[in-house]
């Protein structure tokens, strides 16, 4: 169908530039891309998965289907994912975040980030989170490592939609083929059963919103899923303590909003845009439009 055709981009209009990151199927390199506009556009370029022999198989039709659907979702906190470049092994072209992941910047580089500006981001975060919930996609990973910085001001959501497995009894193996399952970010309900949705999304906010005020620090560092399932259940009941730097109004309503072991009563992330909003100074809102 011509929707599906729109997200096809081919090899000739797009030009290779560098390699800008490692990928779990490959490097991810920006480049350039001639538009049908004849437009120039600075993008990232990763691998999808491996594929073999020419022609589009079927997982292909199914990468290519999912990506149009994307392809449609616009929003100034989400990293725009362009379309598919028709290629072997198949690419992704997405927006390209001139200073890559978040995780990383706030590790090397904590003097840039004051606390209002680290608070903003959960702002900037809850507000592509909202946009994704109301068009029904659970990003799954939601993480500072999948943060992406566009200066140090602003920050979009990468990694979501196609991160989704295509076999529905998979989860989170196909993001991580190393084997490593993110224990640390997953709600109780995703390491029990392997049940991912918004309310889980929602844990996983606090958790990122807790790697973010400690500049980068390991969640639950040195715990394997079982012993993070046993600290957050009752009897222990345990969350994450409130960072340093973080404001304890910030803390509270992340406790409130993100932590409830039951789904059912975790906050959305509207209401949680809300809340976090209401925290911010003045000036520092401006940023967040
Ligand atoms: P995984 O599925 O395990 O998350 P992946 O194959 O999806 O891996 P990414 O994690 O999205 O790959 O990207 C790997 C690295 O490439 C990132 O850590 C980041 O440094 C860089 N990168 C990815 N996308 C972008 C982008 N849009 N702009 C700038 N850098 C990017």
């Amino acid at each position: 169908p011509r929707q599906e055709a729109k997200c096809l981009i081919q090899e000739k209009d797009i030009r290779f530039l560098e390699v800008i990151g490692k990928g779990a199927f490959g490097s991810v390199r920006s480049a350039e891309w001639i538009t049908v506009d004849n437009e120039k556009i600075f993008v990232a370029v990763k691998c999808i998965r491996r594929t073999t022999g020419n022609g589009i198989t079927d997982i292909q039709n199914e990468v290519v289907k999912e990506a149009s659907a994307m392809s449609c979702l616009n929003h100034p906190n989400l990293i725009r994912l362009f379309g598919v470049l028709i290629s072997t092994p198949m690419m992704l072209v997405t927006e390209l975040a001139p200073l890559g992941t978040l995780l990383k910047r706030l590790r090397q580089e904590r003097h840039k980030f004051q606390i209002s500006i680290l608070s903003s981001f959960l702002v900037q975060i809850s507000a592509g989170m909202k946009y994704l919930e109301r068009n029904k996609i659970v990003h799954r990973d939601l993480a500072a490592r999948n943060i992406l910085l566009v200066s140090y001001e602003k920050i979009k959501i990468g990694d979501f939609g196609l991160a989704r497995p295509l076999d529905d009894d998979v989860e989170h193996y196909v993001m991580h083929p190393d084997g490593l399952i993110p224990f640390a970010w997953c709600a109780p309900e995703c390491l029990k059963y392997k049940r991912f949705s918004h309310a889980s999304d929602v844990w996983a906010f606090g958790i990122t919103a807790y790697e973010i005020f400690t500049y980068g620090a390991e969640p639950w560092a040195g715990l394997n899923g079982g012993q993070i399932l046993e600290k957050i259940e009752e009897p222990n009941n345990e969350r994450l303590s409130c960072p340093e730097h973080c404001p304890r109004e910030i803390y509270s309503t992340l406790y409130a909003c993100c932590w409830n072991y039951r789904e059912g009563e975790r906050s959305n992330f509207q209401n949680l845009e809300k809340r976090l909003l209401e925290t911010l100074p003045i000036e520092v809102r401006a940023i967040t439009n």
